[in-house]
This record gives C-alpha cells, sequence and structure tokens, in this order.
C-alpha cells in the first residue's frame, strides 16, 4: 500500500497489473492456439480425404483395366475354341485351304485383341495364315509356344513371353497356343493367337489416373511389357526386378503401398492378371496426390498465421495501452497525496490515514504514535540564507524521517511549512520516543554548504490507546502541545506526552 518508504522521491509502491488485462492476453493467447490447432486439425483431415481419394481412384482404375483384360482374355479364349475346332471341323472334311484361311482371318479381324492367327503343322511350318493365302514361308518349330505342346500330349493352353513375329515392324505380341490333336492322339500341329502388346497398352491408356499416373503390365520375372506412359506399342522392356517395387509387387498377390524407393515417391496399387503371373501396377505420384491439398494449406495457412498474427499485435498494443493507462491513474493518484517539495505524504493523505489507524486501533486495542516534527529557528534560516536554501533543508530533513522509519504500515507526511508528523501505527511511547530521537539526531548532523549554524528540529509525541470514544484530536492536540513544550525548552530535543 502506501507509505512513505526509503527513498523520499519514489515513496509509493509501483501500480499492480489489472489481472483483467493479463487475463486478456493470455485468453487472446489460447484464442490463437485454438486456432490454429483448428486449422491444422481441418488440414490434416483434408490431407487424409484427398489421401483416400487418390486410394480410392488408383484402385478403382486398376479393378477396371482388370476387368476389361479379363473380359478380352474370355474373347481370345473363345476365338481360340473356334479357330480350334474349326480346323478340326475342316481338317475332317478335306477342306480347301482358303476357307481355312478366311476363318482365321476373320477371327483375327473380329477378336479383340488377337493380332494374327497361325495354324502350324506338326513339324511348326505354317500352313495357315490370317494375314496372307498362301501362308507365310515360314517355320516357328523351335519356338516354346511350339515345343510345350509338341513334347506333351496333355499339355494345356499356353501363352508365352512376348515375341516378335517377323512382319510385326519390332512390335512384341504375346502368344497364346493350343496343341492340335487328331482323335487317336497324334499331335496335328499347334494354333497360334497374337496378342501384340499394344493392344493391351491401349487398354491401359483406355483410363484415367491424373496427369503423371502410370498403369504397367509387369511380367513375373520383373520386365515391364506395357505401360500406359510408355512408346507406341506400350512395352519399355525395362527389367524392374531388383527393385523395392518389384520386390513389393511380388511380395502378395495385390495390395497398395507407398513406394518411397524412388523420386518422387508414389502410390502402387496392384494385382495379379486374371490367372496369370502377370502384375498389373497403377502407380501416382505423391506430390500429385496432394499438390492442390498443399495449394490450399499454403493459402489457409498463411491467411491464418496472418490473422493471428493481427490478433496477436492488437492483444498487445491493447495490453500496453491498458498498462500505460493504468500507470498514469496510478502515477496521477499517487501525485494526489504527495507532497510536491518533499516527497512525503501531503496533509491530505495525512489526515486520512491519521483516522483510519485511529479507528483501526481503536478496534484492535494496539497503541498508535503520532510525531510532530518541527524545524528550529527555520525563519531565521531563511531569512540569513535563503528560501532556496530553505527548501534544500526541507528535503534532507523530509529525507532523514523517511529513512529513518521501517515498518511499512508507518506514515511520514509534511503537515505544512517546515513541520512534518509520522503516524506510527502499533508503537508505544518507548519505541515512539527511541524513533524521534534517531530522528532528531540525523538532522543534527546533516551539513548544508554554507550554513554555518546546525539545523535542528524539535519532536512532540504522543503515544495511546484509541478506544471508539476517544476523538482523534486528542491525540493531534497532546503532540502538539508535547511539541510546544520542547520548543519552550530550549529546541533540538523531544518530549513524550504523558
Ligand atoms: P520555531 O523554532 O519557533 O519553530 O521558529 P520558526 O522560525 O521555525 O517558526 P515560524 O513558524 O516563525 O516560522 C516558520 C518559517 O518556515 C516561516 C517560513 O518562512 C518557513 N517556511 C514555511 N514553509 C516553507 C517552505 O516551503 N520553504 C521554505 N524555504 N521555508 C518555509
Ligand atoms: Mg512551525
Ligand atoms: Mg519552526
Amino acid at each position: 500500500m502506501m507509505p512513505a518508504g526509503a527513498d523520499p522521491a519514489r515513496p509509493f509502491d509501483r501500480p499492480l497489473v489489472p489481472w483483467k488485462a493479463n487475463a486478456a492476453l493470455a485468453g487472446t493467447g489460447i484464442i490463437i492456439l485454438l486456432m490454429l490447432t483448428l486449422v491444422g486439425y481441418t488440414q490434416w483431415e483434408m490431407r487424409q480425404e484427398a489421401w483416400l481419394r487418390a486410394e480410392q481412384t488408383s484402385q478403382n482404375v486398376l479393378r477396371s483395366v482388370a476387368a476389361h483384360i479379363d473380359t478380352q482374355a474370355q474373347v481370345i479364349g473363345f476365338a481360340l475354341d473356334v479357330t480350334a475346332n474349326g480346323i478340326a471341323a475342316m481338317d475332317a472334311r478335306n477342306s480347301p485351304s482358303d476357307a481355312a484361311h478366311d476363318l482365321v482371318s476373320d477371327i483375327a479381324r473380329k477378336a479383340g485383341l488377337v493380332g494374327v492367327v497361325l495354324v502350324l503343322d506338326a513339324d511348326g511350318s505354317v500352313r495357315v495364315d490370317s494375314e496372307q493365302h498362301p501362308a507365310r514361308v515360314a517355320n516357328l518349330g523351335t519356338q516354346d509356344y511350339f515345343t510345350v505342346h509338341q513334347s506333351n500330349p496333355a499339355s494345356k493352353d499356353y501363352l508365352s513371353q512376348p515375341v516378335f513375329f517377323e512382319h510385326d515392324k519390332g512390335e512384341p505380341s504375346f502368344v497364346l497356343s493350343r496343341r492340335l490333336t487328331s482323335q487317336d492322339g497324334t499331335f496335328r500341329g499347334v494354333i497360334v493367337l497374337g496378342i501384340p502388346l499394344r493392344f493391351v497398352a491401349d487398354i491401359l491408356r483406355s483410363v484415367e489416373l491424373g496427369p503423371d499416373g502410370n498403369i504397367m503390365l509387369i511380367s513375373a520375372k520383373g520386365i515391364i511389357y506395357a505401360e500406359s506412359k510408355g512408346a507406341r506399342w506400350g512395352g519399355t522392356g525395362a527389367d524392374v526386378s531388383s527393385t523395392v517395387l518389384f520386390q513389393t509387387l511380388t511380395s502378395k498377390p495385390d495390395g497398395m503401398f507407398v513406394d518411397d524407393s524412388q523420386r518422387p515417391a508414389s502410390l502402387v496399387s496392384f494385382s495379379r492378371v486374371g490367372g496369370t503371373q502377370m502384375i498389373l501396377a497403377a502407380t501416382m505420384s505423391v506430390e500429385s496426390i496432394l499438390i492442390d491439398w498443399w495449394r490450399r494449406t499454403a493459402i489457409i495457412g498463411v491467411l491464418s498465421l496472418v490473422v493471428c498474427a493481427a490478433l496477436g499485435v492488437f492483444a498487445v498494443l491493447l495490453h500496453r495501452e491498458l498498462l500505460r493507462r493504468v500507470a498514469a491513474e496510478f502515477r496521477l493518484g499517487q501525485l494526489s497525496i504527495t507532497d510536491g517539495l518533499t516527497g512525503l505524504a501531503n496533509r491530505r493523505h495525512f489526515d486520512e490515514r491519521l483516522r483510519l489507524e485511529w479507528r483501526r486501533a481503536a478496534r484492535t486495542g494496539a497503541p498508535l504514535a503520532l510525531l510532530f516534527i518541527d524545524a528550529d529557528h527555520f525563519k531565521a534560516l531563511n531569512d540569513v540564507f535563503g528560501h532556496a536554501k530553505g527548501d534544500e533543508v526541507l528535503k534532507s530533513v523530509a529525507g532523514c524521517i523517511a529513512i529513518s522509519i521501517r515498518r511499512p504500515g508507518d506514515l511520514a507526511a509534511r503537515f505544512g511549512g517546515e513541520e512534518f508528523a509520522v503516524i506510527l501505527p502499533d508503537t508505544g511511547s518507548e519505541a515512539a520516543l527511541g524513533l524521534a530521537q534517531t530522528i532528531r539526531a540525523r538532522i543534527e548532523d546533516l551539513r548544508f554548504a554554507g550554513v554555518t549554524r546546525p539545523v535542528t528540529v524539535s519532536i512532540g509525541i504522543k503515544a495511546m490507546r484509541p478506544a471508539p470514544d476517544i476523538a482523534v484530536s486528542t491525540l493531534l492536540e497532546a503532540a502538539d502541545k508535547a511539541l510546544y513544550q520542547a520548543k519552550a525548552a530550549g529546541r533540538n530535543r523531544v518530549i513524550l506526552s504523558d
């Protein structure tokens, strides 16, 4: 609270920072934090959504391509059946060879993925050719799709690795082949269906997987047969068997994972093609999946940071302004209760405090002491050394009084002119007397440049136990009377009223 402290220039405490100002600042901080948390959470959710959408797209595309290939596989199977049955029937009837050519060229034309249809003799030479009649002069007897049937009467339909037919101009084809067996079980040759990789690549390209999406058909040994982003016939022929990607692709029949073993990282979903060991894999770069999200996050992030920063700056400015105002009010309040010359409490404040302490002591039964301090022969000092010197002396006298009182409840005041008063709550006669002597001695020890005689004070003391039915003027008058006695007794002394 109040009271004259040790330093007469700054006798009072600092203003208390109003808790509301701090609460407003803390509240704004919490709001900013909540806002950022909300934005962060929303963005995280949106990222999850973007990711989920990409996963679904990737899987849908894969499923769609697989379904397409499956349908085509059935068509091809049907074409093989029709060719096998047709050739068997024609052979039984010894039909002319151009009829067989008509049959197979018709099938090659109509069966979607089928490029060329050949019927090979038991020695591997081409007997019927969908592309020319008479058939091309060629022997394919060393090819795996022939020997596999030649050597095994129970051989099933066989799907080869991509091979190059002479006329294919560098475009590879899968070959689906079936053994032709006569009724007595002897080997009569092989039916060959060429399925150009280009046609497969067209299926891969028929679905949309975003700007940098890719769909690949990869062999069980890790060769890329076809990809939607590849060359015209769709195959790069690249060997990916040693990559992390391929190891994961072969670790299970189907699935989805993020391949960050190469840049850019990509989301990969994959499955097997029909009954084969070939792998269908769809890839999308992680960057393309999240690019829209990043863009939105950047905008929202910057905007929220700007808003939060503005809010923060506003709150800090407001807080500072509040503190400034509180400090100004406090200073004004201090000024209104402070004596301008000495920095001690002024007369008005003295009166208020004395009444307050009187009432308090009357309630608690504690003693209350009052000191009246009057500079001796001050008029003469003014007259001889000047009013300015007199002011300087008054300030020093006030300083002596201020440093002499120690308790927080004590109050030193300028009563008026060259008179001072000290209120000492909870203080009895003896303690008050001791303090008065300290003050008197301190002042006597003061020295002032150009002042030849010592500055002294006379002090009157009254200490008593206030009671509700006693007026405070009793205390004042008694202390004043004691002061008068001190003056009369020769000054520079302390008189304790009894
Ligand atoms: P006594 O020992 O009986 O107290 O004599 P005194 O001269 O101190 O008493 P008196 O009441 O006759 O004179 C008080 C003087 O104090 C009058 C005035 O010039 C001086 N005085 C009062 N206020 C101030 C002030 O603010 N500054 C200065 N320099 N002098 C003051
Ligand atoms: Mg006086
Ligand atoms: Mg005087």
